[in-house]
Formats: structure tokens, C-alpha cells, sequence
């Protein structure tokens, strides 16, 4: 029932290790991104310098550890991966930094859960590459400079709200990753295919893109369970007929809404006369926590056009009543 959940499962790992694109030639859409980073990539090489450190914002599963990778392929760097919460103590973090040559990129995923212990020891271990360590207790106590080689930090967070502004502001170049259009995710649905060596028609590719909520890691998923349905029922080419066969019997709905989508939707609705209403009481309504609803379930909503976000909370719009077959003038009373 996690087929729609953008967050990585232990599922996707292998799947997506070998979908994982290499290079920004590789890299499909999010062509803004990709025409800067090109531009810094070039000058950092010809200046013979680390990148400017990297932040990366978008909610999950949009590609931000694929464009980290890429990042260190395009600058022929070593890269380390990790991630806030596995980062405990300060020392957790200088023993990372310490692993670094010049030019390597250290990968912080959800970087917004760091301590801020760490926190702030990644201030100048960014700024000035060095960091200060203490050593000792009470009066013996004192502190080591500890220079670092140059080097790229790359941060990817779901929750830019949630980064203090020092760190933030140490950044040199901060990207907020979007949503993929339909053309694009068809792309990596054949791109995909066309590794696992299966035949997908246009109309399968299509339809796989309008059922995965913006999302190549939903893509890939919902491709690699219609395989399956395709196969077990001898269909040699992956069409619009088995892609939808498949999804429906998984219950993933023509615009890629699931259960808890739908919930949200008709609870603001019916409970809600179509909103406004705060998004603490709405996800109480349906069994989530705010947090939950604010990351999972909002975002996609937003994009297609769904729901509102208005000062006084959420509101429904014309489309997502059209979508329950509810008439929008009266709503329900
Ligand atoms: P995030 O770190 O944002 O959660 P990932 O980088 O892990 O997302 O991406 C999930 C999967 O989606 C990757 O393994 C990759 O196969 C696929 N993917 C992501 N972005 C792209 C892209 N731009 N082009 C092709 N495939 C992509």
C-alpha cells in the first residue's frame, strides 16, 4: 500500500542504483538546474577548484542524491553519503570531514535534522575549511585547529523552512527542485524500460507518467509492478491497457492519488464545505500527523491544482471536486 510513498524503501535500492542516471547528459528534465550547475561545473573545473557547496530543496524521490552523484561524476570527485540523523555528535562529523582529498563532495541528505551541535560545526568546516575541536576536560581543556582540504558540501532537505539561516547562507548555490511535467517522466518511464530491456508503447509511457505524482522514483516503482502484471499475463510491449490494468488493480488512481489522498480530499469537502480549514485539523480528521500531511500528501495536491493554500488554511478548488464527481457550486451542505 506504499506504492505512492516518494520516500525510498529498501525495495527501491537495487532498482534504483541501476536506473540511477550518471551524467547531466543522463539526467532527464529540471533543465534550469541543469543549465546552471553545467555553468559552475565548467568554471570550478577550468579554476581547478571544489564546487560552491550545493543546496538542494525538493520534496522526496524528485532526484536530489541522483544530481549528487552526478555532481561528483561531472567533477570526477569522490563522494561520501550520509545523512543529519546519522550524524549524532560532533566527532561523528569531523571523522567524515576527515576522510575528505581536496575537491571530494560530502553528501548530506535531510540535512535540516542535523544537531545543531554538528550544526555549527559545519560553519566554518564550510566557510574556512577547518574545524575547531576540544579536547580534554576542565582545566586541561583546550582547543585543536584542524584544517580541512577544500571541499563541496551538498545538502538535500524536503523542508527548506526548516534550515537556520547561517546555514543556509553558506551555500553558494542553493536549488529548489520541482515537480516533473508528464512529458518528462515519460521520458524516464522509456529511459527506465529501455534498461530493464521491456517494450513500453508511447500510451504505456504516458500513462505511467500521469499516474506518478511528479516523480521518477514513482515511476520507476509503478513501471517495475506493471512488468510484472505484464508479464505474468504473456504481454510482450507494456501499453496504455496494461499500464492502466495493472494500476487499477493497485488502486492508484488516473491522476496517481491513493487512498489518503482521497481521504484528504473529501474529508475538506464534505467535513469542511471545501475549506478553508487548517491543516492540523484536517489531518487529525484523517488519522495523519501534520507533518505527514504537510510533506506527503499537500505538496502533490498543490501542484495539480487540487487544493489552495489561503491564509485562513486549505481550500478546494473546481478540479479536485470534478475529480470526486461532487458538483462544485453547492459542494455538500
Ligand atoms: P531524492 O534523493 O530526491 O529522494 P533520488 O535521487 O533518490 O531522489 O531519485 C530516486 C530515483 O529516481 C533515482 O534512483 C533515479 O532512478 C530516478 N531519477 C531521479 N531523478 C531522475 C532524473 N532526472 N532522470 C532520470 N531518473 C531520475
Amino acid at each position: 500500500d506504499k506504492i505512492l510513498d516518494a520516500q525510498s524503501t529498501a525495495a527501491d535500492t537495487d532498482a534504483e542504483l541501476t536506473l540511477r542516471p550518471k551524467f547531466l547528459a543522463d539526467y532527464i528534465g529540471q533543465k534550469q538546474i541543469k543549465d546552471q550547475l553545467s555553468v559552475y561545473l565548467q568554471a570550478a573545473k577550468q579554476r581547478n577548484e571544489a564546487l560552491d557547496h550545493v543546496l538542494l530543496f525538493g520534496p522526496p524521490g524528485l532526484g536530489k542524491t541522483t544530481l549528487a552523484v552526478v555532481i561528483a561524476n561531472e567533477m570526477g570527485a569522490d563522494i561520501k553519503t550520509t545523512s543529519g540523523p546519522a550524524i549524532e555528535k560532533a566527532g561523528d562529523l569531523v571523522a567524515l570531514l576527515n576522510e575528505l582529498s581536496a575537491g571530494d563532495i560530502l553528501f548530506i541528505d535531510e540535512i535540516h535534522r542535523l544537531p545543531k551541535s554538528v550544526e555549527e560545526v559545519l560553519y566554518s568546516a564550510m566557510e574556512d575549511f577547518y574545524v575547531d575541536i576540544v579536547v580534554g576536560q576542565g582545566e586541561t581543556a583546550h582547543a585543536i585547529h584542524f584544517p580541512l582540504p577544500p571541499f563541496t558540501l551538498i545538502g538535500a532537505t524536503t523542508r527548506a523552512g526548516m534550515l537556520s539561516a547561517p546555514l543556509r547562507d553558506r551555500f553558494g548555490i542553493v536549488e529548489h527542485m520541482r515537480f516533473y511535467p508528464v512529458s518528462d517522466l515519460k521520458l524516464i518511464a522509456e529511459r527506465s524500460a529501455d534498461i530493464f530491456d521491456m517494450s513500453i508503447a508511447e500510451s504505456g509511457a504516458v500513462e505511467l507518467a500521469l499516474r506518478s505524482r511528479g516523480t521518477p522514483r514513482i515511476v520507476n516503482r509503478l513501471l517495475k509492478r506493471v512488468r510484472d502484471f505484464a508479464q505474468v499475463d504473456g504481454k510482450q510491449t507494456i501499453d496504455e491497457i496494461a499500464v492502466n490494468g495493472a494500476l487499477n488493480k493497485l488502486q492508484v488512481d488516473d491522476r496517481g492519488l491513493d487512498e489518503n489522498d482521497l481521504k484528504y480530499l473529501d474529508t475538506l469537502i464534505h467535513q469542511y464545505k471545501g475549506g478553508p480549514a487548517g491543516v492540523n485539523a484536517l489531518a487529525s480528521n484523517i488519522g495523519e500527523d501534520a507533518e505527514t500531511v504537510e510533506e506527503m500528501i499537500e505538496p502533490y495536491l498543490l501542484q495539480i491544482g487540487f487544493i489552495q493554500r489561503t491564509p485562513r488554511g486549505r481550500q478546494a478548488t473546481a478540479e479536485a471536486y470534478a475529480h470526486l464527481h461532487i458538483p462544485y457550486q453547492t459542494g455538500l451542505a
